[in-house]
């Protein structure tokens, strides 16, 4: 018996090069936060088809609204740790809680989330010769003892606290991202990602700055973690986009920082908010939870100097538009000043 076999595809098999000319690009958490900015953005382009593969677990099918029913949208209900079979140029790998209350709420899916989802994912990278951008996190640094951190700082990671599902899950995830680049010539990208704010949120998520915006709009006391003296820099979320688009259309594996080396302290955060949002507001301090870095400041450098890029917006003018849009949300107006 004799059988005839097809031509063999090209390989790498590049869906997009052998058989249309849009480029399909997978976004693994895409209904969250930076997910759902990084789609609007994937969707100004008329050539980009785009894909969103997430499980709902801290994001919404609402941030997506205006994308449903799209010709050149998808959204799949999938949970990232069963395997996917699509066929896609481009996968961002967002999809892993990013707030600590959610994180932990529930370690050991996380761990499987950044470990098993990210094998998936780079599995089917290899299987269609897709490129993959990981979304890493400044957490892989730990609690720093080089400060500003370079990407060549290894960390200071407490591999058995409560924080380490998800420092030591990226750390991981990392790990497999340059074993499949170096075993199977798989192209990466890895951007370490600095604590990133701006409109939706996830109002009830516990992050500062969600929190702090949220709380002052509440006429509720500003809730500063001990010692407060802790710092932190946040990146707008319309930079961050910027950045990861840059990084995955870029020549450079990275891992790449990508945040804003911009350095406050939770008090001055608080203090900030409070100027801006709600000048009547307390503020008072509370306690923290165990493992928490006591500074964060990326080195972006390499970020200049390898993608051009550098976030453009500062605080102060992040917050107010984030405002704007919890105000929308919870439904409370700005307090008119009266004559
Ligand atoms: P987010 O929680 O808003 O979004 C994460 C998305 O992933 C959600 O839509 C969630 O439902 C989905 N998800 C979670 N587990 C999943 C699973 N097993 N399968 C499929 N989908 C799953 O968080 P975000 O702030 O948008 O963060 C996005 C990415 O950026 C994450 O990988 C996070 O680790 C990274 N990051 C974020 C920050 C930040 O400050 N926001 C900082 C560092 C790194
Ligand atoms: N995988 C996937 N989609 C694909 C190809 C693979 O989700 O299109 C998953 C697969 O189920 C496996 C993982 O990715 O668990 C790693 O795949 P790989 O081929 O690298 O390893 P192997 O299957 O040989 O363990
Ligand atoms: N924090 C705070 N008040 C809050 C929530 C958080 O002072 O209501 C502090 C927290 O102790 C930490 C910093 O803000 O030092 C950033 O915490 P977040 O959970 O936003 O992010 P991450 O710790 O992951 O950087």
């Amino acid at each position: 018996q004799t059988t005839t076999k097809p031509p063999p595809l090209p390989s790498p098999l590049r869906f997009s090069k052998f058989f249309q000319s849009n480029m399909r690009i997978l976004v693994t958490g895409g209904a969250g936060f930076i997910g759902s900015h990084l789609v609007d953005k994937l969707m100004e382009n008329e050539k980009n088809e785009v894909i969103v593969a997430d499980n709902y677990f801290t994001g919404s099918k609402d941030n997506l609204r205006k994308w449903i029913g799209h010709p050149r949208f998808e959204l799949i209900r999938h949970d990232v740790t069963e395997p996917l079979l699509i066929e896609v140029d481009q996968i961002y790998h967002l999809a892993c809680p990013a707030s600590p209350i959610f994180y932990k709420y529930n370690p050991v899916k996380t761990i499987k989330t950044n470990v098993i989802g990210t094998l998936n994912m780079l599995g089917l990278a290899k299987r269609v010769g897709a490129r993959i951008l990981l979304t890493s996190t400044s957490e892989v640094y730990g609690d720093p003892l080089v400060h500003p951190q370079p990407e060549s700082y290894w960390g200071n990671v407490n591999p058995i606290g409560v924080r380490s599902c998800y420092d030591e899950g990226k750390r991981v995830a990392e790990t497999l991202m340059f074993d499949y680049h170096r075993q199977h010539g798989i192209e990466i990208r890895i951007a370490r990602i600095f604590n990133t704010y701006g409109p939706r949120m996830n109002i009830d998520d516990g992050r500062v700055v969600s929190n702090f915006i949220a709380q002052a709009i509440r006429d509720e006391p500003l809730t500063v973690q001990l010692p407060g003296t802790q710092t932190r820099s946040f990146c707008y979320v319309s930079d961050m986009v910027d950045g990861l688009i840059r990084l995955m259309e870029g020549e450079n594996t990275g891992p790449i920082n990508i945040g804003n080396p911009g350095e406050f302290t939770m008090l001055e955060l608080a203090e900030t908010v409070k100027e801006l949002i709600n000048p009547e507001v307390e503020i008072k301090t509370v306690e923290n939870t165990p493992d928490d870095p006591r500074q964060r400041k990326p080195d972006i450098t390499k970020a200049k100097e390898l993608l051009g890029w550098e976030p453009k917006i500062k605080l102060r003018d992040g917050l107010p538009r984030m405002e704007e849009d919890f105000r929308q949300r919870l439904g409370v107006p700005r307090k008119k000043i009266c004559c």
